[in-house]
């Protein structure tokens, strides 16, 4: 059985896009290292507001990484907005993807009927997948055609 854990949190790192790129850069290092050591897989999603994340492994390892996680200053509030026992991990080769809220991805925020706010707590945690998937196929696609490109 895997668990998988979704929360929610207000992002409090400071500064424009690219402090935030440069805040995601260490939180997904900092993230693949660990998870790849504890058998942690998901997804994390962000904006200047909020972090959004699905964590999916053993529940010891994904209970420790997320009080880990929750004592971290560059967010505040962290909520488990679902928790439960699945058959399969949905992100089983990602040790921590990411994807940031930027205008060349609206449109996939718009397919999920997620306006230009989010509201975390009115999302279901089927939402919040399919939406992480679909922010994932988009980020492949763009590595691909960057790679067909050159
Ligand atoms: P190091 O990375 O070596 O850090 C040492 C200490 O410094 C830690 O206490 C760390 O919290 C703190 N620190 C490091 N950089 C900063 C900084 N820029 N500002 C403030 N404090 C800092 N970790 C995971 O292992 N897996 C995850 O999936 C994961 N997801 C995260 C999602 C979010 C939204 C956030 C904010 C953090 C996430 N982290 C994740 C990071 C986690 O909170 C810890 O920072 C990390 O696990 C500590 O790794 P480490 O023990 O290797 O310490």
């Amino acid at each position: 059985m895997i668990h998988q854990l979704i929360y929610y949190s207000r992002n409090t790192v400071p500064g424009g896009d690219r402090a935030m790129l440069t805040n995601l850069r260490d939180i997904v290092s900092a993230s693949q290292r660990n998870n790849c050591r504890d058998g942690i897989t998901g997804f994390l999603i962000f904006d200047k507001t909020w972090f959004i994340q699905i964590l999916e492994g053993d529940r010891t390892q994904v209970g420790e990484t997320y009080n880990r996680i929750a004592r971290d200053p560059r967010h505040t509030g962290a909520t488990v907005a679902d928790a439960r026992n699945v058959s399969t991990r949905s992100f089983p080769n990602w040790t921590m993807g990411g994807a940031m809220r930027t205008p060349e991805v609206e449109e996939v925020y718009l397919q999920h009927g997620v306006g230009s706010a989010i509201e975390p707590a009115r999302l279901k945690s089927s939402q919040i997948i399919a939406l992480a998937f679909d922010l994932q196929a988009f980020d492949q696609a763009r590595r691909q055609g960057m790679r067909l490109a050159s």
